[in-house]
């Protein structure tokens, strides 16, 4: 005696329903062997369909052996069972369940797709079944342009796909016309005659005459059966005896895989292209919002050193205060600099110039014009300090300071408010009302490193500067400029003692250098360029929870989807992959837009309102981030579609 195909003994499935079970198979004993057309007959209800679950491994049953030639089905893996229901066998269901938004081709191709059969194989394969079942010109139809008898024979050439040893058809033409019935059963009679094993479920006896055996089942349980036809002994066909081995073999490599996965996300992002397009605004807002908030914080950044250093590092800035010894004047401002620190500073060991600085607010007239401008009173030394040289006449001299001159050199902002038509040099300016010659106009400056116009400005020899235009004598800055720059710290040192000694006593006064000038800038610059990243960031992770969100409905929209890739043998793993790709080509795809969106907002605001600078590392960081978005918020829901049992995915 051959061994059966299938051999089910004892087979019981019970369902809870709140406190009590209810029992839906009570012990089905069964052998049914390789080659048989067999015919389930039973009234609805009354278990046929729990049974033929069971038989396809969609399902497994709650007690009871059931083995696959010879192969105790209880202990497949997960990978095992994808395997028998994508090599051995092929579901014929009553409502079809076709893949709706794939045409008649594509539908029939999936289980081909899983056993990793190259596209344009698979594509002949099921155009020949499709013709064979006489569909030949409906090849590109989606389920929904065909009739009932023509999808339930895509669904066939579907389960032909693989070979079908086995075919599994519940109640094939319950939802079908009488001619298209009688179709589909000459159908399934000649796959019989072919050699597979057909194993037929229906309520009608009728259609249960096409069989060479009938089952009848009730409630659960076999009632009566016509038996094997000893005569036909059909061998157990090869492919499936040693499954185990055929099962863990890698057919499919990684790299096809994963094309095939990323094609099939793109197919069904067009599908749902509203979606896709609403997921896709949340990832390129977010990694849009990073490289333009990333840029703006570097380019502002770079933007100060570079200003504060083309005003060189060699300089040492003295500003009084600091600290309880501080006075203040009337008017606030610090007193404790005085021009006759400065000499004391200058003749200090490498140090190339000092120079003081006092600035005051004034309102400059000439000619009938007025302009609201600073007047920066200083030495003859300043234009050497900055490196900054008058471009028409001369700066002031130290003759000019010494006789408290009321002369002055006005920046090109001050000259073009009040000197439109040129020709300012000898002419007067009026500084609270006091008439100064002009000597000179300085260079063009640009911004001051703290963004002010360098140009609206107007220098005076700081003696006459006290004398007649702030009326004190107090110095708000003294610049020292060294030689050697190598030694900066030890002039700051003996800087800071010359100052004490000549303060008696008192440290009154703060000393910095340009480096710690610069440290604290880009430091204040770092906390902007954080802010900005961080609020770029957070609408990244929204984006992210945008994808999952979207993800997730997506998952709960398609679980029949799901359940039909799971009945054709999509392992566990392609179901994972699938709705992973499709989430992290959404995140990628968004990452491309967002990054080339965010270089195009950011290049505008360079262009109009403010420095930028792109860099590479932060766009690829961008763009990994909105890929990363892509996996972790993708997993969860992939995980839960993965994680679905067949029948029930089948049934939602
Ligand atoms: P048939 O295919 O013979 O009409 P089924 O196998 O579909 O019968 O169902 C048999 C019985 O099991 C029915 O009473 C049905 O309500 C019940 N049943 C089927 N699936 C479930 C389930 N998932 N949970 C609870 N009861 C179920
Ligand atoms: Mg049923």
């Amino acid at each position: 005696m051959a061994t059966p195909l299938l051999r089910l003994r004892n087979i019981r499935k019970q369902y809870s329903q709140g406190d009590a079970f209810l029992e839906v198979l009570k012990g089905v004993d069964v052998d049914i062997y390789a080659g048989e057309f067999v015919a389930i007959m039973g009234a609805s209800g009354s278990g046929k369909s729990t049974l033929m679950n069971i038989l396809g491994c969609l399902d497994r049953p709650s007690s009871g052996t059931y083995e696959f030639a010879g192969q105790e089905v209880s202990h497949l893996k997960d990978d095992e069972l994808a395997w028998l229901r994508r090599e051995a066998f092929g579901f014929v269901f009553q409502s079809y369940h076709l893949i709706a938004a794939s045409n008649a081709s594509e539908n029939v191709e999936i289980p081909a797709v899983y056993a990793g059969l190259p596209a344009a194989k698979r594509r002949e394969r099921a155009q020949q079944l499709l013709t064979r079942l006489g569909l030949g010109d409906r090849l590109y139809h989606t389920p929904s342009e065909l009739s009932g008898g023509q999808q339930q024979r895509v669904s066939i050439a579907r389960a032909l796909m693989n070979g079908g040893s086995i075919i599994l058809a519940d109640e094939p033409t319950g939802a079908l016309d009488s001619q298209s019935s009688q179709e589909v059963m000459v159908l399934l009679s000649e796959l019989a005659d072919e050699g597979h094993t057909v194993i037929l479920i229906t309520h009608d006896a009728q259609v249960a005459q096409h069989a060479e055996r009938v089952i009848e089942f009730k409630d659960g349980m076999i009632i009566n059966d016509t038996g094997h036809n000893k005569n036909k002994q059909t061998p157990l066909p090869p492919k499936l005896l040693n499954l185990k081995s055929a099962a863990s073999s890698k057919s499919v490599s990684v790299l096809v895989e994963s094309l095939e996965a990323i094609s099939m996300a793109l197919r069904s992002l067009k599908e749902n292209w509203f979606r896709t397009v609403l997921t896709l605004l949340g990832i390129v807002i977010g990694v849009g919002s990073v490289v333009a908030m990333l840029a703006i914080g570097q380019g502002a950044k770079d933007d100060v050193l570079e200003r504060f250093s083309s005003m060189g590092t060699n300089l040492l800035v003295v500003q009084p205060g600091a600290d309880r010894f501080a006075r203040r004047s009337a008017d606030g401002g610090m007193t404790s600099l005085l021009p006759e620190d400065v000499p004391v500073l200058a003749q200090l060991a490498n140090v190339k110039a000092a120079v003081p600085e006092s600035t005051t607010g004034v309102t400059a007239r000439a000619g009938g014009l007025d302009t609201t401008t600073r007047v920066n009173a200083t030495s003859a030394d300043y234009p050497m300090l900055r490196d900054w040289l008058p471009q028409e006449g001369v700066f002031f001299s130290h003759e000019d300071n010494d006789r408290y001159a009321a002369v002055a050199v006005i920046g090109q902002s001050v000259a073009r408010e009040l000197f439109p038509q040129g020709g300012p040099v000898g002419e007067f300016v009026l500084l609270n009302n006091i008439p100064f010659q002009i000597l000179g106009v300085m260079s063009e400056q640009g911004a001051t490193p703290w963004g002010q116009d360098a140009d609206d400005i107007i220098f005076i020899p700081l003696s006459t500067g006290s004398l007649r235009v702030s009326g004190n004598r107090y110095v708000d800055r003294i610049t020292v400029a060294v030689f050697d720059t190598a030694s900066i710290e030890q002039t700051e040192e003996a800087l800071r003692q010359a100052l004490v000694q000549q303060h008696n006593g008192n440290e009154d006064f703060r000393v910095r250098n340009m480096a710690s000038i610069v440290a604290s800038a880009t430091a204040a610059n770092n906390t902007l360029t954080i802010l900005l990243g961080s609020i770029a960031a957070i609408s990244l992770l929204v984006g992210g929870i945008g994808v999952m969100n979207i993800m997730l409905v997506s998952v709960t929209e398609r679980t029949r989807e799901v359940g039909i890739r799971m009945a054709t043998g999509a392992r566990t793993r392609n179901i994972l992959q699938q709705f992973l790709v499709e989430a992290v080509v959404v995140s990628i795809l968004g990452g491309i837009i967002g990054v080339l969106g965010g270089l195009g907002v950011a290049a505008l605001i360079g262009a109009w309102l403010m420095p930028v600078t792109f860099s590479i590392p932060i766009m690829v960081l961008a763009f990994a981030c909105a890929a990363g978005t892509g996996l972790v918020f993708g997993f969860t829901p992939a995980l839960k579609a993965a994680r679905l049992d067949p029948v029930i995915a089948l049934s939602s």
